[in-house]
């Protein structure tokens, strides 16, 4: 029955999926994970809220006031249907800005249907995804980078990528923006201040402070538009790959640091068939793994697909480490092994990192790298788990040198590339401005720029973008 009735749910909720985000129902969702548990929350948000939650829930507590927490009942007509905690949140004083209304419930799946299906009885409807954040949105409570910090808040899973979203949430992004415009209108009202007195040939704008001003956004736009590479490293890991010849080591290495038995460790060369991918988190950064099978010639069909794999892999990864067999190196065959690894790169500005493993067969660096290399090779064994925790700082290292300061730090695409066309219309202000083209036409460059940033936190958007925005959003948020 309970199964019936979410299949019945699903196809109420791709039906309703048409009705846009515009429009001033109140909406209800579950807005804990999808499936049971102890407990579970369903939020109401609307002008009938309180109407609704009224006709359902019985309490010793005649009136709810803002900010509390009721225990009752819910009935459906005579029925218990769950003894439940009612908070409410009185408009303005809500995530939305409209009334809400938040049931915990027991957890289970046949509650939670029966309590959405009360709720949407008494007048409330299925809420789109993200709906909530766009009301909260929609009422001035969130501008739009705010809104989709609270996507990526609720997706982070390393204290980087919390930290980033926790902060853009705070508005110290939004802020970056909104001072970026203001400056630029300020530019465009003192052009537009001499437009007005056209014919009487007045210079409100002194010409070497407005070139300056606008080179100033231009070189802050280029510093957001960089962090954008580690700011999205930081949300879904940074690309590490592992490469060697065979049996030096690479999948026990890897098997250390995952910490778990997920590549193929065997004596026979070659085997590690498949490109296996994961991430580790070392101290708030993610790493994402990337095991590969050597960079070794081979006639074997299916590891001659594994090695272009890795080529591209090579090519993908931001960090390489490169793992050499202390036991068997000779130097002449390592640096050719180098140069033949180098000769795949196509950008040579990586971080590669070069491993010397089974360090417990040889008990010593051998001279010849110790001058060959000094420091620059970290000595390990993976077999006897000595020295892993070298690498471990030289990643996290290798974060902390890149890392610029968290408040520009571009994470999201959308913002990217509303960055990045903001850029090319400041450039093209700056020629203008240089060949010394009429204000009139540099007004029109620094209006595009002031509507892509606009974008970035929801001044100028259409319906469009925010549906697109918002439907990302799970349901309930
Ligand atoms: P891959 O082909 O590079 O992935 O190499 P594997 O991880 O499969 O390892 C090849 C062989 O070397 C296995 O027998 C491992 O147990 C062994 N091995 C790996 N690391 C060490 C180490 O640090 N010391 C020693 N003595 N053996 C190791």
């Amino acid at each position: 029955m309970t199964h019936l009735i979410l299949e019945l749910t699903n196809l109420y909720q791709t039906k309703n999926n048409m009705t846009n985000y515009q429009n001033n129902d109140t909406i209800c969702a579950v807005s804990t994970p999808n499936g049971s548990g102890a407990i579970a929350v369903i939020r109401l948000s609307g002008s009938k809220s309180l109407e609704i939650i009224d006709t359902v829930f019985v309490r010793t507590s005649k009136e709810l006031h803002h900010a509390t927490c009721n225990f009752g009942t819910l009935y459906d007509g005579q029925d218990i249907v769950d003894e439940v905690v009612v908070s409410y949140f009185q408009s303005p004083r809500s995530y939305t800005g409209e009334d809400v209304i938040e049931i915990s419930c027991h957890g289970s799946r046949y509650i939670q249907q029966k309590i959405m299906e009360l709720l949407i009885k008494k007048g409330a409807r299925y809420a789109l995804p993200g709906e909530f954040t766009f009301r909260a949105f929609r009422h001035g409570k969130l501008d739009l980078a705010q809104s989709e910090a609270v996507a990526d808040l609720i997706v982070s899973e390393s204290k980087k990528a919390h930290d980033i979203a926790v902060s853009q949430l705070k508005g110290s992004y939004s802020s970056s923006i909104k001072t970026l415009r203001s400056k630029l209108i300020d530019i465009l009202s003192l052009f537009e201040l001499e437009l007005d007195f056209g014919e009487e040939d007045v210079e409100f704008a002194k010409r070497d402070e407005m070139r300056q001003l606008l080179d100033d956004i231009e070189s802050e736009l280029s510093k957001m538009i960089k962090s954008f590479e580690l700011g999205n490293s930081i949300k879904t890991g940074i690309t590490v790959t592992i490469i060697g010849k065979p049996n030096v080591g690479k999948s026990t290495l890897l098997n250390l640091l995952l910490n778990e038995e997920k590549a193929i460790v065997s004596e026979i060369p070659g085997t590690t068939r498949d490109v296996i991918e994961d991430v580790i988190n070392i101290d708030g950064f993610l790493f994402r793994f990337i095991d590969t099978a050597g960079l070794h010639e081979t006639s074997d069909v299916i590891e001659t697909i594994g090695i272009e794999r890795t080529i591209e892999r090579i090519n993908q990864a931001e960090i390489i480490l490169h793992v050499i067999d202390l036991e068997n190196a000779e130097q002449s065959a390592l640096t050719s092994e180098i140069q033949e690894f180098r000769n795949h790169l196509k950008n040579k500005d990586k971080k590669w990192i070069l491993i010397g493993n089974k360090i417990d067969k040889v008990s010593e660096k051998p001279e010849w790298i110790k001058s060959v290399f000094g420091d620059e090779m970290i000595v390990i064994s993976a077999k006897k788990h000595q020295n892993i925790e070298l690498i471990n700082s030289k990643l996290r290292d290798y974060v902390l040198e890149r890392q610029i300061s968290d408040r520009s730090v571009v994470t999201n695409s959308r913002h990217f590339d509303a960055m990045v066309k903001a850029r090319e219309s400041i450039q093209s202000a700056q020629q203008a401005f240089a060949a010394n083209i009429s204000n009139e036409l540099i007004s029109v460059d620094i209006r595009q720029a002031l509507y892509h940033l606009g974008s970035i936190i929801g001044e100028v958007t259409t319906e469009d973008v925010l549906e697109t925005i918002f439907g990302k959003f799970c349901i309930g948020k």
